[in-house]
């Protein structure tokens, strides 16, 4: 009869990951705020996001792909051009 649905995982409540270590920080609603039992940081939600922002454009932009726009290209072209002139000199 009707397969037993797996579940896809068991659900586990969202791990804000540390910014400085790497492991998974706690919630504290008391303090309201954020701590690694790895390495002790402590931070406010708002402070957290504000890093993880901040790790995060840094890390999109590092992993970026690399497409190229037309402006550079045509500089990339040109440069190769350039380039290949210089050496039938
Ligand atoms: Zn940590």
């Amino acid at each position: 009869m009707g397969e037993e649905k797996k579940k896809s995982e068991t659900y586990r409540p969202y791990r804000y990951p540390c910014p400085e270590c790497g492991a998974p920080m706690r919630y504290d609603p008391a303090l309201q705020a954020l701590i690694c039992e790895a390495c002790g940081v402590t931070l406010k939600k708002a402070q957290y996001y504000e890093v993880i922002g901040r790790i995060r454009d840094y890390v999109r932009d590092a992993l970026r792909p690399r497409v190229l726009s037309e402006e550079e290209k045509r500089r990339r072209e040109y440069l190769r051009w350039w380039l290949s002139k210089k050496e039938e000199k």
